[in-house]
């Protein structure tokens, strides 16, 4: 069989515990037989961040700019037990937190759908992808304890000498709580456009959500940005046959509930922290969440949304059997490919993207899948493969529709 060309580089971020023993598995078995790719390999293992201060973290960010398109595997976030664990120098950074502030990115987080797999919720028949912007608001604010009677004020003293604004915030006749918080017009903007981009690139229509009628400045900012942004580009909207719609966020938290799904739905920090959660469980397992950074630019970098299993790989380094859930990592590699392809205008790179998904799907729907999922699954009598006998169907059923 000849290996399909990859005209441009794939950067390629290695991680950590079982989804680094998936990540080796799906590259020999489901990748490197079949295209002729070049990879530009980071090693973002916790050991390899420690021997290089975290360097590597940042040349693979870098890369991705360069390159337009990565593919992730989960690492770990070190805390305290993990410093002690492996000995490192210090608790270094999340690599995620990392390269999403290098890149300015959005995360975009997006079920696989099956049809022997069905969603907890019945009118759901297609995927929602749920946008979060992850910046600003109660996650950078300033809380304060009021101890007693007084006033909470909030002062605005602006840069160029003119008079401080100030705005009483309540004046208190005993104790109580107060919060500051903010957020930045380049931070929703840059958000707005991520989340265009996305939606364009996907062709599903673009859901913003926000409390504008109770927060008629802060949330009504972010509606006039994101409506700006709608206005800049009403004909890429109109080319990709798609609508941008505002609601009123418990509108939007109604509307999910009923809609059969297909589009997209972005977020205020909290409500994208709070919803990305409850779309996930409604569609199922962790193991069938996919997750997409992308920057305004239209740079991609594709993962799992889940971690790198701890509990599965003490099991597998005392040699016990595991049956650990591969399908949102090998759909980190197709949605990577089939964004390569679509860049380079190599429409096979991208059909076979597009196949190997199928195949997975295929197996799955099939009555083969891992355990995660024979609670979840309508398929009477399903077989629960164990991590490495799921990878190996897969790969038999690709090998013998790529011959056909
Ligand atoms: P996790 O790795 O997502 O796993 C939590 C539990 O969810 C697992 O123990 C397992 O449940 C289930 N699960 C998750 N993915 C699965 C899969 N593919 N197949 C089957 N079951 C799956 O979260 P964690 O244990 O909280 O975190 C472990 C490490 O991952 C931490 O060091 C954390 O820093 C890191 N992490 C990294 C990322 C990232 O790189 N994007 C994201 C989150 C966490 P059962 O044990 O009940 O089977
Ligand atoms: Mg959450």
């Amino acid at each position: 069989m000849e290996k399909i060309k990859v005209k441009n580089p794939l950067v390629e971020m290695d991680g950590d515990e079982m989804t680094r023993v998936i990540w080796a598995r799906i590259k020999e078995q489901l990748i490197l037989p079949f295209l002729d790719v070049d990879l530009r390999y980071f090693d973002l293992s916790v050991t390899n961040r420690d021997a290089t201060e975290d360097a590597v973290t940042v040349e693979a960010a870098k890369a991705t700019l360069e390159h337009g398109v990565a593919v992730k595997c989960a690492t770990i976030t070190p805390n305290d037990d993990r410093v002690r664990e492996f000995g490192l120098k210090k608790q270094w950074p999340s690599p995620n937190g990392t390269i999403r502030s290098i890149m300015d990115g959005t995360v975009f987080r997006k079920p696989i759908t099956l049809s022997n797999i069905p969603p907890k919720v019945r009118a759901w028949k297609k995927p929602i992808t749920v946008a979060r912007h992850a910046f600003g608001d109660i996650y950078r604010d300033q809380e304060l304890v009021v101890e007693g009677p007084g006033k909470v004020e909030l002062v605005y003293t602006p840069r160029d000498g003119n008079q401080p604004q100030r705005l009483l915030v309540n004046d208190f006749g005993g104790g109580g709580v107060a919060m500051g918080m903010f957020n930045t017009d380049a931070s929703i903007r840059s958000f707005a456009k991520a989340c265009f981009t996305y939606g364009i690139g996907e062709k599903i229509n673009i859901w913003f959500g926000a409390k504008d009628t109770i927060s008629k400045k802060y949330h009504a900012r972010f509606r006039d940005i994101f409506q700006e942004e709608a206005e800049g580009r009403t004909a890429e909207l109109a080319g990709a046959g798609i609508t941008y719609a505002y609601y009123l966020i418990d509108d939007a938290v109604a509307q999910t509930v009923k809609n059969e799904g297909g589009y997209l739905w972005c977020c205020m920090n909290y409500d994208g922290d709070v919803m990305s959660d409850m779309v996930a469980e409604g569609f199922g397992s962790l193991g069938l969440m996919t997750s997409v950074l992308v920057n305004p630019e239209g740079k991609y970098e594709y993962e799992a949304a889940h971690g790198t299993v701890t509990r599965h790989f003490r099991r597998h380094q005392q040699g016990g059997e595991t049956s650990t859930n591969s399908v949102a990592s090998i759909f980190a590699w197709t949605g990577a490919l089939g964004r390569r392809g679509e860049m380079d205008g190599t429409p096979e790179v991208t059909a076979f993207a597009r196949t190997l998904e199928r195949v997975v799907t295929e197996t799955i729907e099939g009555g083969v899948m891992t355990r995660d999922l024979l609670g979840l699954t309508t398929t009477p009598n399903a077989r629960g493969a164990n991590t490495f006998e799921f990878v190996d169907a897969v790969t038999a059923k690709l090998r013998e529709r790529l011959a056909a």
